[in-house]
């Protein structure tokens, strides 16, 4: 198995989504070729990808046939089967490797592993029984967040408990239609809701060679759990943002990480840092990186999977990054005519509402 990949060489793409289009963009830029591996047709990733792969995550003789035509695998999604990996890892590398993954795809491992590298979560428990889920009171106040452990995104798989009275009517909506016989354990966590003063994360990269470089924080909202906007820099103390780049330092080199990882915190109104999750793959709250930086989350991706040196993350502008969600994606007019937007569109063709169909990123000048 090679260890550096020279320009020519094939990246495989686990997933066809934004994340895997504007990786395959950015691997193009260097020379790359990818390969996406992706259940669904025209995907946004295949679009622009030298080949596709349309098959399904459990189908092993596309599997076998994917592996060998790539020299490196990496993923834009985290929610890979672990089958999945295995078998192409059985070929060739996969970068990151499947540790990150296995603990990003669990909230409880995720929590155990930032309390193991001295970080700082919301008071939590693991949950698998309603017995479980009122015993938790003791140890998480309410108002509480039970979240279920795998398969949550954009607030899906989270029930916000006010009152312990709330419990079993939160258990029986969170445990509807699940097998909780063959459910991994635990199934849920349930998580004392922090009284932010703000969101932010932090983009580490590592390389090959254990190197570790750090995009700067950036400030996230959300509105109905979806990222609405990131504007960089974060507005946040010299302190507090030294504590947030040191967690992802520290968790990049904990997961002996090849790749990039983002972590999401909330910052507490005594400048304090609380993880909230993180995902070992090209992040929606990076987005910004593309326009405002000397080089992206994707770039400093390519780079760490095929064993070249990172770039200097250094930001060159202010930025705000917005999402295009359903139909804003059909309002394109003042953007394109204002000189200090990038404009991103994803080639989806549906416009449900909610979906991440593009983004818009604004610049202004550098200011701190
Ligand atoms: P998550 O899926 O865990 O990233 O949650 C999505 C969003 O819900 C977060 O970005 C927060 O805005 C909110 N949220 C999640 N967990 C908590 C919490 N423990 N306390 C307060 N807000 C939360």
């Amino acid at each position: 198995m090679t260890e550096r990949i020279d320009a020519g060489g094939t990246i495989g793409i686990l997933g066809g989504g934004q994340l895997g289009r504007l990786l395959a963009l950015a691997a193009a830029k260097l020379g790359y070729n990818t390969h996406v591996f992706c259940p669904e047709h025209a995907c946004p990733a295949s679009l622009v990808s030298t080949h596709t792969t349309c098959a399904a995550y459990d189908d092993f003789e596309a599997l076998d046939a994917f592996a060998h035509q790539i020299d490196v695998a990496t993923f834009e999604f985290e929610n890979v089967p672990s089958e999945t990996v295995a078998r192409i890892a059985g070929s060739v590398q996969v970068r990151p490797s499947w540790t990150a993954l296995e603990i990003a795809q669990d909230r409880a491992k995720e929590k155990a592993f930032f309390a193991d590298i001295g970080a700082a979560t919301a008071p939590w428990r693991p949950v698998h029984s309603l017995e479980d889920l009122i015993a938790a009171f003791t140890a998480v106040d309410t108002p509480a967040i039970l979240k279920t452990a795998r398969l949550g995104y954009d607030g899906k798989g989270q029930i916000l408990i006010d009152n312990p009275e709330e419990a079993e009517a939160a258990w029986s909506e969170i445990t509807s239609g699940q097998n909780l016989e063959s459910a991994m354990v635990p199934f849920a966590v349930l998580e004392g809701f922090v009284k932010f003063t703000s969101e932010i994360s932090v983009i580490a990269a590592r390389g090959l060679d254990g190197h570790t470089q750090c995009f700067e924080p950036v400030e996230n909202v959300h509105k109905k759990h979806i990222l609405h906007t990131t504007t960089a820099p974060a507005n946040i103390s010299p302190t507090t943002a030294k504590t947030a780049i040191g967690i992802a330092e520290r968790a990049a080199e904990a997961l002996d990480l090849v790749g990039i990882v983002a972590v999401e915190m909330f910052v507490t109104s005594y400048g304090g840092v609380l993880v909230n999750e993180m995902a070992p793959r090209p992040h929606n709250s990076g987005h910004w990186t593309l326009d405002a930086c000397q080089t992206d989350q994707f770039t400093q991706l390519i780079r760490a999977i095929c064993g070249l040196p990172l770039a200097e993350p250094l930001r060159h502008s202010n930025a705000v990054m917005t999402n295009l969600l359903g139909d804003e994606i059909s309002n394109l007019e003042a953007f394109h005519a204002d000189p200090a937007c990038h404009v991103y569109v994803y080639g989806k063709t549906e416009p449900r509402p909610g979906r991440k169909m593009g983004h818009v990123t604004r610049l202004s000048s550098l200011t701190n």
